[in-house]
């Protein structure tokens, strides 16, 4: 028997691994089962290149739960070490390899999410446990040697008398990380961090039913037989080529990430490259609601079928953190900040190499079924039109399969929407105005006035299209967009000379004066002008550019602090040429001239969705006394 000190110079270094990252401590089964996954497939490639005379045959790892001694067992049936190898790879290797993450990261390990994940390998059972054993049989013909250390720089070195190939870990459980020693513990862990393992995992046994004999009574119980209960899926889909799975293959797969999940996905992305970097998935795009925020994180990020992470941020763009699915690539880095990872350059190839595919993905499901992308449209919409105003590459390809809904249910692209209005849809400026509505309901009388008149009128309702459309009429010249409420129709698109106002100077100046008098300037600017008359008498409206900012400024960005307390200003756009207004103007009596446009006003607010409460109670009172 040898003993020795790992090495004297840090001392320290049990205390500091034990501390390390509270939250974290159940990483070190993870790494231990990693190990173990090398171990066994670095024995297959020496076997497959003839450097290794072994039978190879179907190794599996095996955790054990040993309660009774407060003991846990990993072992694996891979590679294994010979005496010396232990020394070499154990003593110095994996403990310089420990020592240098700790020094590195002791400091900084509580800022950052990601650190702590990989990289403290083997000694991370020292988180766990007081004393660790290793007995380990090389495939090579030399004795098995059993290691051991409680915690101190001294370790213990011997001959051990295993004689099947492979290595045993046992942790000695400490008495703070007893839950390591339960059942349901063990299976949460493997079910989180190796559900996709490349290696098969035993983590005890399950009672599986066998068919019953033919000669069996109609009573007789079903045989039963323990088989070893293995936990895992070695060949997870995004591992198989394209070519070889169906599109049943990734529904499977999906319910396999999220069981949890009865909604099916609408459609896959299969990501596989392996120059300049590696890196293999699958992403889903699941059915999405309007929320943003309440989506992300469901990207899990994985390390040769390792779970590390389901925090994507960084890695993958920020419009794509709403996909679902798995992400594997040995390329990112892991054990640094946040920040060093975004200005990783493998890191940034590999986020726009996510966004181009996810385009590429998008294009030929528009070019190969339109019918079937416009149905997905308003489930889709969100991660693109969000894709399209945080990533300018994005938003260029977007162009050819982004879609803008009518209000009738049609889906056009830009392009074909320009050429649909580009006769009958411009301003006096010579610009092409874009109709749209936010809510086919609250504005259902502007929207059925618009089409009335021949008018294309959108439906764009995300929480973040005033963002959009900003962003379109600036790369758009001579494009503009107008929400249906935003101003009379007339004053919006403007194809005709000036309308003559039917009523007088002396006319105007008298209704002018009544007005005043009814309507509450503090939130209503009047405006008298001379309509279609076909369009309503009175409308309500409220300019666009403010309402934008002051959704802008709602939704995020666009650094409009403090829009969002504005008071709401609207304009009572008064057609003077429609028969109401003569006629009030034409009335005698003050009286019935104020209650009229009172009641007018009313209407015009009741169709703006601005009556409500008391005051939307009296104008029903005031209803029923005129009609009965
Ligand atoms: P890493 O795995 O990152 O190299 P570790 O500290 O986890 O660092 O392990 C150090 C070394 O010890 C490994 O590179 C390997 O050579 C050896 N080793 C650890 N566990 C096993 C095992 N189960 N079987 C064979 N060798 C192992």
């Amino acid at each position: 028997m040898t003993t020795g000190n790992i090495n004297v110079s840090v001392e320290n270094i049990f205390p500091l691994i034990k501390k390390f990252l509270y939250s974290d401590h159940e990483i070190f089964l993870r790494e231990l089962i990693s190990n173990a996954t090398d171990a066994t497939l670095k024995l297959k490639h020496l076997s497959n290149i003839g450097e290794a005379q072994v039978d190879y045959g179907d190794p599996m790892i095996e955790i054990k739960i040993d309660k009774e001694n407060n003991k846990l067992h990993i072992t694996d049936q891979g590679i294994g070490m010979t005496a010396e190898e232990v020394k070499k790879y154990i003593n110095e290797v994996a403990f310089s390899g420990a020592e240098e993450f700790l020094e590195k990261y002791k400091d900084s390990a509580k800022d950052s999410g990601i650190i702590g994940h990989f990289g403290l390998g083997f000694y991370s059972a020292f988180m766990v446990a007081d004393k660790v054993e290793i007995i380990t049989k090389s495939f090579k013909d030399e004795p098995a040697a059993h290691w051991s250390c409680d915690g101190s720089p001294q370790y213990a070195l011997e001959k051990a008398d295993k004689k099947d190939r492979g290595t045993e870990i046992i942790l000695h459980i400490n008495e703070d990380s007893k839950e390591f020693l339960e059942d349901n513990k063990i299976a949460e862990l493997l079910n989180k961090y190796n559900k996709f393992n490349a290696i098969p995992i035993k983590f005890g046994t399950r009672t599986e039913t066998l068919p019953k004999p033919e000669d069996a009574k109609e009573d007789d119980p079903a045989p039963t037989k323990e088989v070893d209960n293995i936990i895992n899926n070695t060949q997870p889909a995004w591992t198989k080529q394209p070519a070889d799975l169906e599109d049943e293959d990734y529904k499977t797969f999906y319910r396999e990430l999220y069981p949890m999940q009865f909604e099916e996905p609408l459609f896959n992305i299969h990501l596989n490259v392996d120059y300049p970097f590696n890196l293999t998935g699958i992403l889903y795009f699941p059915k999405l609601s309007n929320d943003i925020n309440l989506q992300k994180d469901k990207i899990q990020l994985y390390q040769n079928q390792v779970f590390v992470t389901d925090n994507v941020e960084g890695i993958v763009p920020e419009f794509l953190t709403m996909l679902k699915g798995v992400i594997d690539s040995p390329d990112i880095p892991l054990n640094v900040s946040r920040s060093y990872l975004q200005a990783d350059g493998n890191v940034k190839k590999i986020s726009s190499y996510i966004t181009r595919k996810v385009a590429d993905k998008l294009a030929s499901l528009f070019n190969n079924n339109r019918e079937d992308f416009e149905q997905k449209w308003n489930d889709i919409k969100i991660v693109i039109e969000y894709g399209m105003l945080s990533e300018e590459k994005f938003f260029d390809k977007a162009q050819k399969f982004a879609l803008y809904p009518t209000v009738d249910g049609d889906y056009l692209t830009l392009e074909e929407l320009k050429e649909k209005i580009k006769d009958n849809h411009t301003d006096k400026d010579g610009n092409t105005v874009v109709l749209y509505a936010s809510n086919k309901d609250i504005q259902h009388s502007y929207i059925a006035e618009a089409k009335e008149r021949g008018y294309e009128v959108l439906l764009l309702d995300s929480p973040i299209v005033s963002h959009l459309i900003q962003k379109l009429e600036t790369s758009n010249e001579k494009f503009t967009f107008a929400r249906v409420d935003a101003d009379s129709l007339d004053n919006l698109i403007k194809k005709d000379e000036e309308k003559i106002s039917r009523l007088s100077d002396e006319e105007k100046e008298k209704l002018n004066t009544v007005l005043e008098e009814v309507v509450p300037k503090e939130k209503y600017t009047v405006k008298l002008e001379a309509l279609d008359s076909a369009a309503s008498p009175f409308v309500i409206t409220q300019p666009e550019f403010m309402r934008r900012m002051k959704e802008m400024s709602a939704t995020g960005g666009g650094g409009m602090f403090g829009m969002g307390n504005m008071p709401e200003m609207y304009n009572l756009v008064v057609n003077t040429n429609h028969d109401l207004i003569s006629q009030i103007v034409s009335t005698k009596t003050k009286a019935k001239q104020e209650r009229l446009i009172k009641q007018s006003l009313d209407l015009a607010r009741l169709s703006q969705g601005l009556l409500q409460g008391e005051e939307l109670t009296n104008f029903i009172k005031r209803s029923y006394d005129m009609i009965k």
